[in-house]
């Protein structure tokens, strides 16, 4: 049984990865300043003895011996980093500085949950690890894309100067049950669209691309690379390569939705990037992991967990 802190534990993937974790037979403490998370995503872990959930911000010190910790407290959506994004920033930077800490003071491995923000509106098609990005450092998506790319420097740094145990994956776009319904990303907005048979909102003209993981694949890939080799430091990329323009995932929708809703076209916000697309072969030449989860089965299932929570 490891001991292991997941930072950022009641949210979308937290939640997923604390249930899981804890169904392996681990004893987890998660802690989460509830601004994007919430207690409902956990509540079904609640009365076991081996989960505690602690409110803490991370941008203030935290202190227990562990020896696994996954970072991942940081709000996630456009619409949630741009809200406040000074705490955006600090959580990415001094929450990674927290953690690193910690990691150092009680020796245990620390895992990052990078982004594939951190190659911006890239110039590389599909994104390699090796491609160092193209970011721009003052826009609206700035706080969350350059936090992240900091948060790795300070990984980096604490590997080199400190000998801390790292790994770095940067997760692409994942979606799954427990996603927030008003927190702005494409899959939750158009679900509960169609849902209500609302106008579907294409942001620009919808041949931007996005390649979209299911959230249960996402965590086997974490918790198998969290058990590689300590050589194995990363960052390596984690999504699903099946690349979908925003236009086919909104006629999709549609199609598993079966609603009345039209689509509609709104203007595309700053420093959108125009494509995005993973190349896994790094992971995938360091442990037995396939994204096996095609879009369409993946919709489903998000469709359905929509079903129970909206009105
Ligand atoms: P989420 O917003 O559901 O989860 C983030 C959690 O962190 C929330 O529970 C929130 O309350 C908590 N949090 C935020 N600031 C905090 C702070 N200062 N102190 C303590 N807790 C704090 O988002 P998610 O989609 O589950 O994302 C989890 C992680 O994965 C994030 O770090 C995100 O950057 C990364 N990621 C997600 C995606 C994706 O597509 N979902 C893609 C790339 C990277
Ligand atoms: N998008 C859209 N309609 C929406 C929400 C998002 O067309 O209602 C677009 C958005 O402009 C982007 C893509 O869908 O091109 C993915 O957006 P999301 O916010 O989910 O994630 P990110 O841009 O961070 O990949």
């Amino acid at each position: 049984m490891a001991r292991i802190l997941i930072t950022g534990g009641a949210g979308f993937i937290g939640s997923h990865l604390c249930e899981r974790l804890l169904n392996e037979g681990n004893d987890i403490i998660a802690i989460d300043n509830f601004f994007t998370g919430s207690k409902k995503n956990i509540m079904h872990l609640m009365g076991n003895p081996y989960f505690e959930m602690v409110r803490h911000d991370i941008t203030k010190d935290y202190y227990a011996e562990v020896d696994e910790i996954y970072n991942l407290a940081c709000p996630a959506s456009p619409v949630h980093y741009q809200y406040n994004p000074i705490k955006t920033i600090k959580t990415s930077v001094m929450g990674a500085i927290n953690v690193l800490g910690l990691a150092k003071r009680v020796k245990a491995k620390v895992l990052q949950a990078s982004t594939s923000e951190v190659y911006g509106d890239p110039e590389v098609h599909p994104q390699v690890e090796s491609y160092w990005g193209n970011v721009n450092p003052i826009g609206i998506r700035s706080c969350y894309d350059e936090g992240k790319r900091c948060a790795e420097t300070l990984f980096f740094d604490y590997h080199r100067q400190n000998k801390v145990r790292i790994k770095i994956i940067r997760i692409f776009n994942t979606y799954g049950p427990r996603m927030q319904p008003d927190d702005g990303r494409v899959v939750s907005n158009f679900i509960i669209q169609a849902l209500q048979n609302k106008d579907i909102t294409i942001y620009g003209d919808g041949l931007q691309t996005r390649s979209f993981q299911y959230v249960e694949n996402l965590v086997d890939g974490m918790i198998k690379f969290m058990a590689t080799p300590d050589s194995e430091i990363g960052p390596v990329n984690i999504g699903n390569p099946d690349e979908f323009t925003i236009k086919q995932l909104a006629e999709l929708v549609i199609k598993l939705t079966n609603t009345k809703s039209k689509i509609i076209y709104n203007p595309l916000p700053e420093n959108d990037p125009m494509k995005r697309k993973p190349d896994i072969s790094k992971i995938q030449s360091l442990i037995d992991w396939e994204p096996s989860i095609k879009l369409e089965d993946g919709l489903k299932e998000t469709i359905a967990y929509f079903k129970t929570v909206i009105k």
